[in-house]
């Protein structure tokens, strides 16, 4: 087993990571800024290190300092958890060239996934669906990219091959729109990611995002855990997610489950991973693959009784998977909502100090955030502060615990998206299940009109 651990993040995530550490007695090290000295893991670790100031580049995105970390400490391994450096190539390549374990895949696999354009060839390759696009990056000639629209027929989304995080997209409904939609894509990219390549694909009007658990030993072994729904999407940001993907039936699962197995086992994959689909009209396709641990983890550990996190830990000391394909069984339903520290109808982020803080509790719910009464949530970092995740023996079960679980949560001091989450759990639509990416969008907009006195 491993013996020392570096945690190369912060917030709940950290926290996360500890916890599994921790129950498989291995020693954590934790790394954080100078704004994070009173994180809730910094003060459960075995060991802490100061790597810089506030900002995420002098600090969490600091290569050199994270390692050396490992290096004073003594540590074996380094997770990286989830954003930050945890899908970076070059940090995974580092890391292992210094003589400690990434825990996650190996760094070419990485790379691989980051170019999108260069995942998706090797998914169509190893069988998996994708979305009917350009199959290449975009070149330059205006005709030849108003044919390449043509064929796949408007709308389409030009998307950089770089892109992350909901950015570097853009919707193209007309030809006369096309060239400039590339042109601005490009530059954005360029600036945002620092690579211009751009590539196509139809824009599907409807889809659900459904996306596949995996994990993946790197030596000969693979599984699926299911699937993830998390449609509820406001600017390409996931808000609210769920485990089983309503509707999804058993054979269906099954099925684009084994795809993914097969994929990972054909690319080697090693570790906890996540395939990303669009769903629509009963047909999955592939839009990227996620070579981390995810936010929505929970959901899936919830409904198949398996630790992510731990299984993580076990395959990067080199143990085989233990659990296999019948192993996995999917009980009842599971919901998490994203706890924001943000204005919850401007969306604005809200940090600040939390005067009181009541967790909520009871059968089925978990709570998976690192605040604490009297805790300043700074505002260097994203406003996630938490997670809200609830188990039922059904959907419907599932749902009166969240809004149970809502009701409970006290945060005071700092504005949350608590009440936003309240009015999704009590939403018609979102209870009936099965909405598509862009019905939480939508249904904003008509509250919004509605308050201004337009509906
Ligand atoms: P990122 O890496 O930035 O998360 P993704 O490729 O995963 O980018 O896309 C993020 C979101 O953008 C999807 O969940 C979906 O809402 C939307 N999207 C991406 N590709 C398409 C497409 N071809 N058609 C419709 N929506 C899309």
């Amino acid at each position: 087993m491993l013996d020392k651990v570096v945690i190369a993040n912060r917030g709940e995530i950290a926290l996360r990571i500890l916890r599994a550490c921790h129950a498989l007695g291995i020693k954590t090290v934790a790394v954080h800024s100078t704004v994070d000295r009173n994180l809730k893991h910094v003060a459960m670790a075995d060991e802490s290190v100061c790597i810089g100031p506030p900002p995420s580049a002098q600090s969490y995105l600091d290569i050199p300092a994270i390692i050396a970390a490992a290096e004073v400490t003594d540590a074996q391994a380094i997770h990286p958890g989830y954003g930050f450096l945890s899908e970076n190539a070059d940090f995974a390549e580092r890391v292992e060239q210094s003589g400690f374990i990434f825990i996650g895949p190996r760094a070419d696999t990485i790379r691989l996934m980051g170019d999108k354009v260069e995942a998706i060839k090797a998914m169509k390759a190893a069988g998996v669906p994708c979305v009917p696009g350009s199959g290449g990056p975009l070149g330059d000639d205006p005709a030849e990219n108003a044919r390449i629209a043509e064929e796949i027929g408007y709308p389409v989304i030009v998307k950089a091959a770089g892109g992350g995080g909901g950015r570097g997209m853009r919707v193209v409904h007309t030809a006369a729109a096309l060239h400039n939609a590339i042109a601005t894509t490009k530059s954005e990219a360029k600036a945002a990611f620092g690579n211009d390549m751009v590539y196509m694909e139809k824009f599907l009007e409807n889809p659900r995002h459904v996306e596949i658990q995996v994990l993946a030993d790197g030596q000969g072994n693979a599984i699926h855990l299911g699937e993830r729904d998390c449609s509820m999407q406001r600017r390409h940001q996931k808000v609210v997610e769920e485990a089983p993907a309503p509707g999804i039936t058993e054979a269906q699962r099954a099925e684009i489950g084994q795809v993914c197995v097969e994929a990972c086992l054909r690319i080697g994959y090693r570790g906890a991973g996540t395939f990303e689909f669009l769903y629509e009209d009963g047909r999955f396709y592939f839009i990227e693959m996620n070579t981390r641990i995810q936010v929505e983890h929970p959901v899936t550990e919830m409904v198949t009784g398996i630790d992510l996190v731990r299984e993580q830990l076990l395959i990067a000391a080199g143990h085989k998977l233990s659990i296999r394909q019948e192993d996995v069984v999917l009980r009842g339903h599971a919901i998490e909502c994203r706890i924001n520290a943000e204005d919850p109808d401007t969306f604005m982020p809200c940090p600040g100090l939390i005067k009181h803080f009541h967790a909520p509790g009871g059968p089925g719910v978990r709570v998976d955030s690192h605040i604490y009464e009297s805790y300043r949530v700074p505002s260097n970092y994203d406003s996630m502060i938490g997670k809200l995740i609830v188990h039922g023996a059904d959907r419907a079960q599932a749902i009166a615990r969240m809004r149970v679980a809502l009701s409970e949560m006290v945060i005071d001091g700092i504005k949350t998206n608590i009440p936003l989450q309240q009015r999704i759990m009590a939403d018609p639509g979102f209870r009936q299940g099965g909405m598509n990416i862009h019905y939480l969008e939508k249904r904003l907009k008509e509250q919004k009109e509605k308050a201004i006195g337009l509906g």
